[in-house]
């Protein structure tokens, strides 16, 4: 039973969601094992998503085509359709909005629901609630969710994942220490790859072992994200879940430019990002907001585009953090070849500085596009790097041109 006082938050979570939104379209695909699958004839094409038949014979998301079709010699591969995905998103979330207007996506196919003060209005629980909302996007969309129902955004994300498809799981207070606790460390949001490995080399491998672990210990150990998974661990995260109305604020901060002559130099390339690396600064620091996403873009001067992004570990603000992630973006980026006709830098993954004290990024835990560089570096390589740039770029500024480059791999 949930308090009285308690909220009431649901994280739904579509099941195979682009195998399922496909498969709406060519029903003739349930029938087969199937992988929406990046490019098939690029040897690192991986499998994106499966249906259960896949699932059944062993494929595995992440996994490339070849391995998954050694195990499933029949898997059907098919293209993904991101435009079909994203408007299936939006009949999802208008669903849910019939329900409250407290509704936040949590990626594509992910949304944080409270309903605190209306799931009475059609249910007789939280939990019968949680079923109607299934069976009405069963009957409307043809897609099954997995709902799960806590009094946290954490708790109830971590629930959605215990059963499925198609199921609900209640998380109360007091199913705390019977169902969470026992649970490994894997299954708690923000415990990455890098976190949870942290976490075993000092024998903390439950959900129960974060709980019962001094928490300033965890805080000195790793940081904010330690002093952030101990509340978690404990079922104290707060957060509220936002307005669906109150999400279009900018999501992110940019400013580019065009140059009234091609830049084809270091220096001179360096000098237009920096105004506008400056900009951007200025822009976060007057909206109170702080960035995990770092890119940068160019156009050429046959207007062909290339741009590059990475997420961070931490949410950043000042030019002496953005400057060096822009710096790594553009020697990846730019060919010293290129002449470039416009320049632009954008900060996204945008949070109010004030609440970022009480979250972490999503650093270790985002699948990210293989753009990114090490996005798990730890902060010791980072400032090294920073001060290779900053060096490289001095000692190139001094000689008036761009002698020296740090290599990439
Ligand atoms: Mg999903």
């Amino acid at each position: 039973m949930f308090k009285d006082q308690q909220r009431i938050i649901l994280h739904c979570d579509c099941n195979g969601y682009y195998a399922s939104v496909e498969c709406l379209l060519r029903p003739e695909l349930k029938d087969v094992p199937m992988a929406v699958t990046g490019n098939p004839q690029n040897r690192h094409g991986i499998i994106l998503a499966k249906n259960q038949l896949a699932k059944d014979a062993g494929v595995l998301t992440a996994e490339t085509i070849i391995e998954a079709k050694r195990k499933c010699p029949n898997l059907v591969c098919v293209r993904p359709h991101h435009e079909l995905y994203a408007e299936y998103s939006v009949k999802l979330n208008n669903i849910y909005l019939e329900y409250s207007d407290r509704v936040e996506p949590f990626g594509i196919d992910e949304s944080f629901m409270d309903v605190t003060q209306t799931w009475q209005d059609f249910a007789n629980s939280p939990k019968d609630f949680a079923d109607l909302l299934r069976n009405r996007i069963r009957q409307d969309l043809g897609l099954t969710i997995s709902v799960g129902v806590s009094y946290n955004k954490i708790l109830a994300k971590l629930g959605s994942d215990l059963k499925k498809p198609d199921a609900t799981t209640v998380i109360t207070e007091n199913d705390l220490e019977s169902i969470v606790w026992p649970l490994d460390i894997s299954n708690l949001l923000y415990v990455g790859k890098v976190t949870a490995k942290r976490l075993r080399a000092v024998n903390i491998n439950t959900i129960g072992e974060i709980a019962k672990t001094d928490p300033e210990f965890l805080a000195v150990y790793l940081g904010k994200i330690g002093e952030n998974l101990s509340i978690y661990a404990r079922g104290l995260e707060n957060s509220e879940v936002q307005k669906y109305t109150e999400l279009d604020e900018a999501k992110s901060i940019g400013n580019g430019q065009t140059f009234s002559e091609d830049l084809i130099s270091w220096p001179k390339i360096n000098q237009g990002l920096q105004g506008l690396v400056a900009e951007v600064t200025n822009r976060l620091r007057k909206s109170n907001k702080v960035a995990n996403v770092i890119q940068v873009q160019l156009k050429s001067s046959d207007f062909q585009v290339f741009s590059k992004q990475t997420t961070l570990t931490e949410h950043i603000q000042n030019y002496e953090q953005i400057w060096p992630v822009v710096q790594q973006l553009i020697q990846e980026l730019w060919d010293q070849e290129t002449p470039i006709r416009l320049l632009a830098v954008t900060a996204g993954g945008l949070e109010n500085k004030d609440q970022v004290y009480t979250q972490v990024s999503f650093s270790d835990l985002t699948l990210n596009s293989s753009d990114d560089f090490d996005k798990s570096a730890p902060d010791k390589e980072f400032e090294k790097q920073k001060k290779l740039n900053n060096l490289v770029y001095k000692l190139n500024q001094q000689m008036g041109g761009d002698y020296l480059k740090l290599g990439t791999e």
